[in-house]
Formats: C-alpha cells, structure tokens, sequence
C-alpha cells in the first residue's frame, strides 16, 4: 500500500498505524487527536542525547544519559520490596542496575554477565557508587540507542517509547504532497517543501526553533488555511443573487434629524457601506464592530428602517432579554407608529406569542426583537429582507454560516460586535464578513477614569459613591460569580446587596441570573427611572445595555476577568455625557502582572489598544472569551509571535480573491487543516 502522493493517509484512523490499537487510539483520541495528521502536532518537548555515550567517571548525576558497561555480579534479595541489582563497570568505574519489580529472568537476559551492553537512563549516585534505576534503553547492539530520542509529554497510558515508535513510522511514510503555494511565497520560506518541513520539525536538534523557515512554513499554511476557508464562505455567500433593496433617504433623513445628536463621521460611513450593501444584488453579510457606546444600535435601528421601508420584515436578535427590550424601546421611541414592533420574549403569554407568531408569519409586524427565541423553527417570517444580530462575538464561523442560510437568500445579515481585537486576528475571526469599522465615539463622550482599590479600603469608595450619588448619579456594583462553572451562583451579589442596603436603605436594586424575568424588569426599570441608585448585580449586565445617568461601576474582584471584559464592563457607564469612574476592587495586593494589566486599563480608552495589550499578556486563547465560539487555536502559528505570517496570509488571500484564482490547488491544504468540515460543500 502505498501512500505516496495521497493525503488521504494523514487523514486516516490512528489504528492504521502499527502498534496503535483501539486501545492507544481512544487514549489518543481523548485527546482530540483524531487521525494521522493531528500526530504530526504531537511535538517533542525536549531529547536525550544518546549518541554521546559517557564512561562511568565522567557520568553526570541528575541527567538521562548513555554508557557501555559490563555487568559482573547479581544480587537478587528474596525480600519482597527490595529491588534486583546488577552490578557493573567499565574501564573506569563502577555502577549499579538497580530494578524494581522485575522477575530474575529478564534481569539476567537483558544484563548478560560479562557481555559489553549500552544502557540509558538517569543517572543517580548512592553509597558512593553511581546508579541508574530501571535502565530505559538497553542493547547489546550499541549503535540501537546511541540515537537522538525525542521525549513527547505523555498521554496517560501511552509511554515515550510508543510515541517514538509512532511518530518515526509516519515520518517514515509521510506522502509527498504536491505543493500548494506560489513560487512567491515559497521563497520567502526558503523553497521549504511541506514534506521536508515536517521532517525538520521532528528532528529532536529542532525542538523550539521556532524562527525556522520549516516552522514559519508550516504556520503559515495554518494561518492561510484558516483563511482561505474563511474567505471561501464569504464568495460562497456574495454568489447568492437577492432582491436589491431600495432606500428611502427621505425618511432616513427623516428620522436622523429627530434625534437628538449628529451621527458621527463613523456612523454615517458605516450606514453608507451597509447601505450600498442592503441596495446591491448580492446578499449581505457585514460586521459592524465597534468599541462600547460607539453607537452601533442607531446605525442598525436606521438601516432595519431602510429594509422595512422596502417592504421586507427585520429580525433584531440579542443575547439578552434586556437588550432586546431596551432596543424595542428605543426602536418604539424613533420610529413612526405606522410600523408595527413587537417584542417576543420568553416571558410572553402564550396568547401573545401565538399572536406574534401569526403576525410574523402573515407580514403585520415588520420589525421583531428578541433573543435566540425568534429562530426557532415554528417561526416563519413571511418576508424577512434583514437579520441583525447583536453583540454576538461569541458566535463561531459554524454558527454563522448556518445563520447565513437562515432567513433564505433575500436576507441580508447584519452583525455587531463591541469587542475590538488584535488587527492580526481579524481575518482569523471575523474573516468571512464584510467588516464596518466605528472608531471614532460620540463627540462629548468622556473617558472613564478608573482607578485600582484594595477591597478593605471599601470605606473610601463608600464616601466616593455617596458623594456621586448626591449628584443624582447612579452606580453599578458587579460582584463576579463565585464559580464560573454555575452560573447559577450568585451569592456574593446577594451579600453585597445586603450590606449596601444597609448603607442606603431603599436604594439599593439586586440583579442576577436567577431574578424572575418580570422583576428584572421592574427592577431595571426602576433603575432607568432613577428610582435607585445603586445596582448590584452579577456579570448579566455586561454587554449593550445603556443606562446615560449611571457614571460610577464598582467591579469587585477585578483580578478575575480579562482586560478586554473589564473595558466591556467599564463600558457600561460613560455612556452619557457626564464624567465617570471605574473602580476595580481587588482582594489582595496586586502581582506585577496584574499592575501591568491595571495601568493598561487606567491609561486607555481604547478597546482596539487594550485588546492588543491583553493578547500580549495573555496569549490569544484567552482573549475576549473567544473560547467559547469554537474559534479555531492553532497549532503552531502565534498571533504574537507570527504576526508577519498573519498579515503576509491575509495578503494572498487578498490577491488570490482579487485576481480570482482558482484555489482548486489548496484542496488537500484545505482537507488537512480544516477539521469543522465547512469546506465540504464548498471545494
Ligand atoms: P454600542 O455601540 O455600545 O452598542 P449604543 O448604540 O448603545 O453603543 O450607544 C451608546 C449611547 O450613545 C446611547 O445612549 C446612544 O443614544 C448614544 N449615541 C449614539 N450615537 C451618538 C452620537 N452620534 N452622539 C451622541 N450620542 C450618541
Ligand atoms: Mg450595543
């Protein structure tokens, strides 16, 4: 069998492989390496050098190593627990093989008397003599183990030995795959094949040479693999033919003057692109991201209005109830009553949602607000021309592509995002939209001043929210979930709501996820209507709630998020035009890293810069919760790290969709690296 030129193989079950059974492979598999290729990835953390076998004197103690000696003299106790031991030496001394739990006969076989045997092992030194404790490599044949020997961190029940062994057999039968990538690219990685690349990437002298063409070559496929899928998807949406939209700039125009601001330069350039998009032949598929109260929901209110005066229904979705009250509210507030808003809650009677569904169905609402609840299968819209969906970073590219193809090809999709991220990461995550960039914030907006607290200088931050306060201002206290895992547990919230009730009696509104549905909405209400000015609650209002008069949050326990969700949090206030403060509350005195942290957050404003710097100090799987869309983490490329590789990527992707190559040629790239099989229907 030959698997030459095939990469059907790397694709293949783990039991191909001699000497991995069922057994190895569920092991293996548990962790998530599925087939031959995943092995490749399985790399070497560090060797032992046998090749340079020592004479006893020059042993090092504490160290694996190899040495030629001769045994001469057994001692096998029959007391149980006391190890076999052989004794040895060499021209220059003498060491002792020491076995636990061995049977005499195999002891004698491998440690023949008087024959020359290279062993390696860890050398240790006990009662004056040097030891090696159950030799790994044992030989009679020196030249065996005088090799380099790679050493894998190991997979509970799969030894070094076995990952050498399987590792070495799929170098040995790598295919040669036939190139893929440009003459130009290939150059700048020094004309590296990927199967020479792999190679290198296992010798054990390799390890950590990370700024090696062989590695930079096969980051890169990973980065343009990722990409190449990404922007497959995007061409695959902008193939599908749709109704054009027709604006009505007279009553877009129309409602812009009634508000009661001027759209920023950013707003007005974003609606123009969406626009343009909701006016062509093509389906949309946009993002519109923007930092924390850059007013993106004015943006996308203006263009659901554009749809709906086209005569096409508008689905706005949220993660929230919350949200998607405070959007109907605010959609209920600027548009004419001749357009019929409804709001689908969970919470609704059953009558009403009935109502709404019929509704939807025979076209009498036209624009309806809710969260995941409005894609359920029962509800039908009967012409639904645009799908917005807010603050959903969290969504993955599976969960989008599947989004794309809800709503049916006269639907055009709008998303929003308040989570800025690193640049290199942008074709990475959002890589198959169109992307609309706010930048720029309202013009009297202010920056929130934020400052760092011990938790027991509670006193000092008590005096400074009286104070705001009496102002007529109003506070936000997050304390975080005790345990992330039970997001049921809030009883941290609740304390806190107890003892600053006591503080401000009356005054104080407690807010977390177990809060019925309708007194979250009295009590949010309530809030808006300044009826208390103190909101303490758990992380459920992190994302695009807007409340102008609020301008002081206290976070408890700081420490526990990422930079990038204490600028979300932080986001909810500052929102009006006052003056505003953060203050993070942490329970002990800061590590320098955390001061790191702190001062990044304390001297900007900018969750472009700030999403940079968390990356930086905390590497990209942990950024921005992206965790938790599935997002793809590499395997040897580093955002950090390889960001010219990014860039160099996103480069070709552009040129290729430019000059609309056909990517045929990347198919195996695409099958090998693409493990959510979103490219099936696509190549
Ligand atoms: P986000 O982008 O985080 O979703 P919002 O759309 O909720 O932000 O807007 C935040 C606040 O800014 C809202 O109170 C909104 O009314 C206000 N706002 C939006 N655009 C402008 C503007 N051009 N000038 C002043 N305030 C604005
Ligand atoms: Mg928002």
């Amino acid at each position: 069998m030959s698997n030459k030129n095939n990469y059907n193989y790397l694709l293949s079950d783990l039991t191909k492989l001699k000497g991995v059974g069922p057994k190895t492979a569920n092991l293996l598999k548990k962790k998530r390496i599925n087939n031959i290729f995943d092995l490749l990835w399985k790399l070497p953390k560090s060797y032992t050098d046998r090749s340079a076998s020592s004479k006893i004197k020059d042993l090092r103690i504490g160290e694996n190593q190899t040495v030629t000696i001769v045994p001469y003299k057994y001692n096998f106790p029959r007391i149980r627990n006391l190890p076999n031991k052989v004794f040895c030496k060499d021209e220059t001394g003498n060491l002792d093989c020491i076995f636990f739990n061995s049977y005499e006969g195999y002891v004698k076989k491998i440690l023949p008397i008087g024959k020359e045997i290279t062993i390696s092992g860890k050398v240790s030194y006990f009662g004056n003599k040097y030891q090696i404790t159950n030799p790994k490599y044992i030989s009679e044949d020196s030249t065996i183990i005088k090799t380099k020997h790679n050493q894998y961190s190991l997979t509970e029940g799969i030894t070094e030995k076995i990952y050498n062994n399987i590792i070495k057999q799929i170098i040995k039968d790598l295919p040669n795959l036939k190139e893929w990538h440009s003459k130009k690219i290939l150059e700048k990685f020094d004309n590296v094949s990927w199967n020479e690349a792999i190679n290198e990437l296992h010798k054990p002298e390799n390890i950590g040479k990370f700024k090696s063409s062989f590695y930079k070559r096969l980051a890169f496929d990973e980065i343009f693999s990722s990409f190449l899928v990404h922007s497959e998807i995007r061409k695959k949406i902008k193939k599908i033919k749709k109704i054009e939209k027709t604006i009505n700039l007279k009553e877009q125009n129309n409602l812009i003057s009634k508000l009661e601001f001027d759209l920023t330069k950013d707003q007005k350039k974003t609606l123009l692109e969406i626009n343009k998009d909701l006016e062509s032949s093509t389906k949309m598929f946009r993002l519109l991201q923007g930092d924390v109260g850059s007013g993106k929901t004015i943006v996308a209110l203006i263009a659901a209005l554009n749809v709906i005066n086209s005569d096409f229904q508008v689905a706005v979705m949220t993660p929230t109830e919350i949200l998607a009250r405070q959007h109907f509210s605010l959609a209920k507030k600027i548009f004419k009553s001749s357009i019929n808003i409804k709001l689908l809650s969970s919470k609704s009677e059953y009558k009403e949602k009935k109502e709404i569904i019929n509704d939807l169905s025979n076209k009498k609402i036209n624009l309806v607000f809710g969260t995941h609840a409005i894609f359920q299968n029962k509800i039908k819209f009967k012409k639904l021309g645009l799908i917005i969906i807010d603050e959903q970073h969290k969504f993955g590219v599976n969960q989008r592509k599947k989004l794309s193809d809800k709503g049916g090809d006269n639907c055009d999709i709008l998303l929003m995002s308040a989570t800025p991220i690193p640049r290199t990461l942008t074709m990475t995550i959002y890589g198959d939209m169109d992307l609309s960039i706010i930048k720029e914030k309202p013009k009297l907006r202010k920056n929130v001043t934020t400052y760092s607290k011990l938790e027991t200088k509670i006193d000092e931050i008590l005096r400074f929210i009286k104070k705001e306060i009496n102002f007529g201002n109003q506070v936000f206290w997050v304390c975080p979930l005790i345990d992330e895992s039970k997001k049921i547990d809030h009883s941290s919230a609740i304390k806190k709501f107890e003892y600053l009730n006591k503080i401000f009696p009356n005054q104080v509104a407690l807010l977390h996820g177990k809060t019925e549905q309708d007194e979250k909405e009295t009590i949010l209400g309530k809030f808006l209507n300044k009826r208390y000015k103190i909101l303490v609650s758990t992380t459920i209002i992190e994302v695009g709630i807007d409340f102008p008069n609020a301008n002081v949050i206290i976070i408890e326990n700081a420490n526990k998020f990422g930079l990038s969700q204490l600028h979300q949090l932080r986001g909810r206030v500052g929102r009006g035009n006052k003056q505003s403060t953060c203050i993070l509350m942490f329970k002990s005195s800061l590590t320098e890293n955390a001061k790191k942290r702190l001062n990044i957050l304390k001297n900007s404003n900018d969750g472009f810069k700030i999403s940079e710097e968390d990356m930086k100090l905390r590497g990209f799987g942990d950024i921005l919760g992206f965790k938790q869309s599935g997002l793809k983490t590499f395997k040897l490329a580093d955002p950090i790290h390889n960001s010219d590789l990014f860039i160099l990527a996103e480069k070709e992707i552009k040129r290729i969709e430019k000059e609309d190559e056909n990517i045929g040629k990347f198919k195996t790239l695409m099958k090998l690296y693409d493990q959510a099989d979103i490219i099936n229907d696509i190549v």
